[in-house]
Formats: structure tokens, C-alpha cells, sequence
């Protein structure tokens, strides 16, 4: 196990010279097992979240099945398509094909919604030998015959659970439909929710199964903090936090396209260079926000759950959850983003008062209760103080009433004084554990500047 190189699995010569000018200098655990199974032509269902190395796993084989005695394609014909849910994840799974077939001389095209199908059409015109879709448009242009599916002789969804939330299934059985039955298929998924399983008997034939790093693994690896915080001062919180530059490649979630993009003004405006990224925007213009997080032109990507799945960056130091998502399944999908490919990173959660049974929730799932930093905010600006005199009503706060909150009383102890009460005392939480907050009012100017 410990000796296994890509070499020892059969990946041949040319793949070899892209993944090691890569540094893949190690197969993770998923390619260990995928690529054999792949080469020697089996269907195969991954049980495995974006980090695994998932797209390596099916990319590689793929790549070397194509390029084994190949002959051009065919017009307006794809031999192998690979579905995707989001437009980011398509154009991600292109480029790392790219990527690890440079030697190789196979073409390859992404079509995808939101963006004008000209160009889409003409790059199909003369057939490719790899197309990456969203189904959508994919269904679109076949329909339209841009787009023919009777010479795919490899066929691939990925992430398939995240197709099933955003409604894109149908969609996906049409397209299998269509497709020759002789072919290699392959489905991967973090979840199986019942659909997925059905999906699975309907597309693959005897796969091989390969389950790596279920959820909660991630997790592990992930430092994760948490911070009860009123929601009128998660931005100063936020603010205060960036002042600490480890903090240098930062994904910020919100739960709202509106509450991402305010955000990423109210960086903005503090002098802290921030994107944000989500189904509003155009996909050009996604497109260019990732690029400027990706080059690190932007410190800090403000992005919704279903613009970020997906997204594939390197080194993020720190996710940060503003709003905690509903669904608890999103905090291990988020916080994956950083420790990718065996790394590790921080999380850093903030919880208001009407957030806490999503906490719950989310500790459920993880198995663990994420320990809350003690840690005091500084005075509270002319505008924040207005904000917080206009009336609000998160939900579980409805009377206006915190329940279990006793005015001065903040004594950070199990879960009594976790109540979002702390908005009217912003210096009361002092310590907890004894460990001081690692900053301070006071010392801003100087880290404002280095940061
Ligand atoms: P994925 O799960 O396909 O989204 O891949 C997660 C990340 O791991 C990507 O940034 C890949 O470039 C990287 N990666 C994949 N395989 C390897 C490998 N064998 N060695 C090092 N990095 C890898």
C-alpha cells in the first residue's frame, strides 16, 4: 500500500510527465483503487466528497482509454461526456483533464449554461473526444442536434447527490437515455440519498464500489472554531478576524446571494480585497471572481453553497461560515474547502441566536460539539450602533426576548450564555478556558496595514 505510484497502477508514460510535473509524486486513496478497476474497463460508483482526488481518479483512466489507438472524433460527436451540476465544476473538470492529458493530443470542450451557445456549437462542430456539461444546456443542444450521444463509449456523472438537490435528475435519466448501452459508465456522489441509489441501478453494471473519506473524515483534519455573535456584528467580527494575516486565503459562506454580496462590499470597503461568487451573476462573471481568488488578487471569496460546491482551490487558510448553513451536510461540504488533498485548515463559524439549532444539527452530524472562542468585540461604530436600533426579528427571537439570557450575566458555560444577548454587551465575554482573544483593540492600525 504504501509503495503504490501512479506507474504501479499502469497509468502510462504521458500521463505520468503531466502528473509529475503536477507534483502528484502519490496516488490518494481513491486513485489507489479507481485507476486498475477503471483500466480494466469496469463501471464504478465513487463514494466520495471534492478533496478526494475524485477527478484524477476518473480523469486518468479516461484519458488513457481515449488516447490508446485513437482516431478523430466524429462531427458533432463526443466519445466520453461527463456531467456536472454547476458551471464552476465543469469548467474545473476541463481544465485538470487539460491539465493531466497536455502530452496527449485529445480534444476536449465544456458546454454549459448562462453563456451564449454560439461558440458551444461551433467548438462541437468538428466532435471532441472528452465533453464536460451541466445537463441543461447539454439537453438543450442535443435537441437542437448540435450535439449527437451515439458514439459516447464512457460516460461519467459527478457529484451526483448535488445534481439531485438543485432538480437536475430528470434531466440526467433523459440523457442516459440516449446514450449507447455499451459503454463505461461511472457515478460519483458524497451522499446516497435513495434517488442516487436508483440512479446507479439504472447506469452502472456490476461497478466496483469505492467509499473514501466519508463525511465527518474531512472534518477531522479541519480546526474548527466557533463564535456566538448577534448577527449586527458578525461583520465587524469578520473584520476584526482578518487583521490576523494567516488569514490569507479566505472563503467567507453566507446563506443568501444578497447577504453574500454584502459582504463582500462591507470588505471591500474596509480596505480588504473580496469577491463574491453566486447564481446572480453571470458566469463570466463567476467566472472572473474565482480567477481573481484563484491568482490571489482577492484575499477573501464571498460565495453562496450551490456557487461554491465545488470549487477547487489550493490552500485556502480558512473557511468561514457568516450564517451557518440549514442543512448540516453543507458545514462538512463548506469546511472541506480547506484541507483539500490531505491538508489541513481552520473553520471558523459564526453562530447568532436564531442559528442555534442549525448548530445542532451540524454537531450531530460531525459528532463532536465545536468548542466556542471566548472573545470580545471592540466598541461598536456610529452605524452599527443605528443598525442595531432598527428592529429585527431572527427567527427563535421573536419577542425580542433571548431566552435564557440574563442581562450582564454571560457566563460562557455549556450552553446557557451562548445567546445572542451578547448584542447589548459587546465586551462582556471575556474568557473562556482562560484563553485571551487573539486580538485587541488598540493594535488594529498596524496589522490594517500588513493585511
Ligand atoms: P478533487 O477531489 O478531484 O477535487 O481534487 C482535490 C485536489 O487534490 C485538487 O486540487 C487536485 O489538484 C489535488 N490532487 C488530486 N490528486 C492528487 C495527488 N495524487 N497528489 C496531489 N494532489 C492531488
Amino acid at each position: 500500500m504504501t509503495d503504490v505510484t501512479f506507474e504501479s497502477l499502469g497509468v502510462a508514460e504521458p500521463i505520468l510527465r503531466a502528473l509529475s510535473a503536477e507534483n502528484y509524486t502519490k496516488p490518494t486513496p481513491i486513485q489507489t483503487r479507481a485507476i486498475p478497476a477503471l483500466l480494466s474497463g469496469r463501471d464504478l460508483l465513487g463514494i466520495a466528497q471534492t478533496g478526494t482526488g475524485k477527478t484524477a481518479a476518473f480523469g486518468i483512466p479516461l484519458l488513457q482509454k481515449l488516447s490508446i489507438g485513437h482516431v478523430p472524433p466524429q462531427p458533432k460527436q463526443a466519445k466520453a461526456l461527463i456531467l456536472a451540476p454547476t458551471r464552476e465544476l465543469a469548467v474545473q473538470i476541463e481544465e485538470s483533464l487539460r491539465t493531466y492529458g497536455r502530452f496527449l493530443n485529445l480534444k476536449l470542450t465544456v458546454i454549459l449554461g448562462g453563456v451564449n451557445q454560439n461558440t458551444q456549437v461551433r467548438n462541437m462542430s468538428k466532435g471532441v473526444d472528452i465533453l464536460v456539461a451541466t445537463p441543461g444546456r447539454l439537453l438543450d443542444l442535443v435537441q437542437q442536434k448540435q450535439v449527437a450521444l451515439n458514439a459516447v463509449n464512457t460516460f461519467i456523472v459527478d457529484e451526483a447527490d448535488r445534481m439531485l438537490d438543485m432538480g437536475f435528475i430528470r434531466d440526467v435519466r433523459k440523457l442516459v437515455a440516449m446514450l449507447p448501452r455499451e459503454r463505461q459508465s461511472m457515478l460519483f456522489s458524497a451522499t446516497m440519498p435513495d434517488d442516487i441509489v436508483k440512479l446507479t441501478h439504472d447506469m452502472l453494471r456490476s461497478p466496483e464500489r469505492i467509499e473514501v473519506a466519508p463525511q465527518g473524515q474531512t472534518a477531522d483534519r479541519v480546526e474548527q472554531k466557533l463564535y456566538y455573535v448577534p448577527t449586527q456584528q458578525k461583520r465587524q467580527l469578520l473584520s476584526e478576524l482578518l487583521k490576523d494575516v494567516a488569514m490569507n486565503r479566505v472563503i467567507v459562506f453566507t446563506r443568501t446571494k444578497h447577504g453574500a454580496n454584502k459582504v463582500a462590499e462591507h470588505l471591500s470597503r474596509t480596505g480588504v480585497v473580496a469577491e463574491a461568487i453566486h447564481g446572480n451573476k453571470s458566469q463570466n462573471a463567476r467566472q472572473r471572481a474565482l480567477d481573481m481568488f484563484k491568482t490571489g488578487k482577492a484575499r477573501v471569496l464571498v460565495a453562496t453553497d450551490i456557487a461554491a460546491r465545488g470549487i477547487d482551490v489550493d490552500n485556502i487558510s480558512h473557511v468561514v461560515n457568516f450564517e451557518l448553513p440549514n442543512e448540516p451536510e453543507s458545514y462538512v461540504h463548506r469546511i472541506g474547502r480547506t484541507a483539500r488533498a490531505g491538508g489541513e485548515g481552520i473553520a471558523i463559524s459564526f453562530c447568532d441566536s436564531s442559528e442555534r439549532s442549525y448548530l445542532r444539527d451540524i454537531e450531530r452530524i460531525i459528532r463532536m460539539k465545536i468548542e466556542p472562542v471566548a472573545h470580545e468585540l471592540p466598541e461598536l461604530t456610529e452605524e452599527q450602533r443605528r443598525q442595531q436600533e432598527e428592529p429585527r426579528r431572527p427567527h427563535g427571537h421573536r419577542h425580542g426576548k433571548p431566552h435564557g439570557h440574563k442581562p450582564g450575566g454571560h457566563k460562557h458555560g455549556g450552553h446557557g450564555g451562548r445567546e445572542g444577548g451578547e448584542a447589548h454587551n459587546p465586551h462582556a465575554p471575556k474568557k473562556r478556558n482562560g484563553s485571551r482573544p487573539h486580538w485587541h483593540r488598540g493594535r488594529d492600525k498596524a496589522r490594517e496595514s500588513a493585511a
